[in-house]
């Protein structure tokens, strides 16, 4: 994802950019991540939302159906929409596309089958892969990836989950929403365990609410095809349903391209390391987006793009601030935060004051019937600067640009509640949270 903004800014600025693409321009987020999955989720929370609770709001909704087939031909035909539009971009901005699959042979060389292609500057931007455990092969039928999931043509009747990331609790959501048997497994001792803890304990009771079975702190031994499904050994014990979803991380695509030949370093996980300007250690050599590891997520890496560009035509704007990235996750509740968690803030030596607000207290929220959650922010009790914002329920992944954007201006928590939000409007709970900071949010 990160490669084509990269290249957009790098021409914007009056660079010729030629982007070297083995497949598909748009790369993970649009072909197997983001945009399919989240088009899946669309479909499932409309079902959902009409036949489990069409009754609630007055819709006779007695005979709903889904048809899995026709909602991956609209996830196909989202995803070909904007495939279509980032070719257009590449044009529109005269940037050379190059098929194939390119390699480092110097740092100004990259060879692409017999061709070699030359350039003063290259940025790197190969993305990562799925990640398996050891021990359990990925089928693609009974034992999938993540990327089997996505483009997938049908749904199964039981499905396991290794893994609560918010590729596990995504997917959680998309197959119970359609009324799969769902088990999730997550080997620590919380749902999404890199979110503040209360987003965690807010995720177990709505999924347990929801019908997922979550078992946390759940150690994975090991998994095989039995009885027409797969049988996952745990050191609890046994778990079976008919297919299992491992969703326990990526990897960098970093092997084979020549990087440690032309100088560039690797962490040890095999991430390239990279400064805040996305330079890597082998001069005129950028990278960015999944392959340098941090958040794994579109949006950061679009921005790292941005960055990088700009460095490359020495038009330094401002660096890369990862702890500026939102991150967002399309589950049923949503969840998005930017900035610390209380626990992050405490540690890193603030005296901290919070602010929570629920949605069960919000007029919107009632309107549309999603009340549980709760956005929550983390100030810095001495100067009152929002050091992080935490959102679980509906909306969260829209709500969390106005902390974020507080957050870019280095604001307070008394200003993000002193912006006059409109009502009746899901915002105002970030409204209610930042007010509650100081104890006077008006609404509890
Ligand atoms: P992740 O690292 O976020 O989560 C993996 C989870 O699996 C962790 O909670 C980990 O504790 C657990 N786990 C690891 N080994 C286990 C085992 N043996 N048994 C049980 N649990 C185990 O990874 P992910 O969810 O696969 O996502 C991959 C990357 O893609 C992440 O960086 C994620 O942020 C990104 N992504 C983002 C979005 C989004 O922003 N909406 C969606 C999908 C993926």
């Amino acid at each position: 994802m990160g490669g084509y903004p990269a290249a957009i800014r790098a021409s914007q600025l009056g660079l010729k950019v030629a982007l070297i693409e083995q497949d598909k321009l748009g790369g993970t987020c649009l072909h197997i991540g983001c945009i399919p999955t989240k088009a899946l989720l669309e479909s499932s929370e409309l079902y959902h939302r009409v036949s489990a609770r069409g009754a609630e709001f007055g819709i006779g909704a007695d005979k709903v159906t889904y048809d899995y087939p026709k909602i991956a031909t609209r996830r196909d035909a989202v995803v070909n929409q904007l495939y279509k539009g980032v070719q257009f971009l590449m044009k529109k901005n005269k940037v050379e596309v190059i098929a194939g699959n390119g390699r480092l042979k110097d740092r100004n060389t990259v060879s692409v089958g017999a061709t070699q292609v030359k350039a003063p500057q290259l940025i790197v931007a190969t993305g990562s892969v799925v990640k398996g455990l050891p021990g359990i092969e990925f089928d693609g039928e009974f034992i999938v990836s993540s990327d089997n999931a996505t483009l997938a043509n049908k749904v199964p009747e039981s499905i396991v989950i290794i893994g609560a990331g918010a590729v596990g609790v995504e997917f959680a959501t998309l197959y119970n929403q359609l009324g799969v048997k769902v088990t999730l497994l997550e080997a620590l001792d919380r749902l999404v365990p890199l979110e503040d803890e209360d987003v965690s304990k807010e995720m177990l009771s709505a999924f347990k609410k929801a019908g997922i079975d979550c078992r946390v702190g759940v150690r994975v031994k090991g998994a095989k095809k039995a009885r027409d499904g797969v049988s996952v050994d745990t050191e609890q014990g046994e778990v079976w349903a008919r297919q299992l979803l491992v969703a326990v991380g990526r990897a960098p695509r970093s092997k084979d391209i020549g990087l440690e030949q032309v100088g560039v370093t690797l962490h040890p996980n095999g991430f390239i390391k990279v400064d805040e300007w996305m330079r890597t250690s082998a001069e005129g050599i950028h990278a960015i987006g999944d392959v340098i590891g941090g958040y794994l997520l579109a949006h950061a890496a679009s921005h790292e793009g941005i960055v990088a560009a700009e460095d490359i035509a020495g038009q330094r704007l401002a660096p890369m601030e990862q702890e500026l990235v939102t991150r967002c996750t399309y589950s049923h509740p949503q969840i998005a935060s930017v900035g610390l968690s209380e626990k992050e803030a405490r540690d890193a030596g603030h005296e901290v004051k919070v602010g929570k607000f629920p949605f069960t207290a919000l007029g919107r929220a009632i309107i549309v019937g999603e009340t549980a959650g709760f956005a929550k922010m983390v100030a810095d009790a001495k100067t009152g600067r929002l050091l992080g914002a935490h959102i679980v329920g509906p909306n969260a992944t829209e709500l969390i640009a106005e902390p974020a954007l507080t957050q870019l201006f280095q604001g307070d928590a008394w200003e993000l509640g002193r912006n006059i939000h409109p009502h009746p409007t899901l915002s105002e709970a970030v409204m209610e949270a930042a007010m509650a900071v100081d104890g006077h949010a008006i609404h509890i």
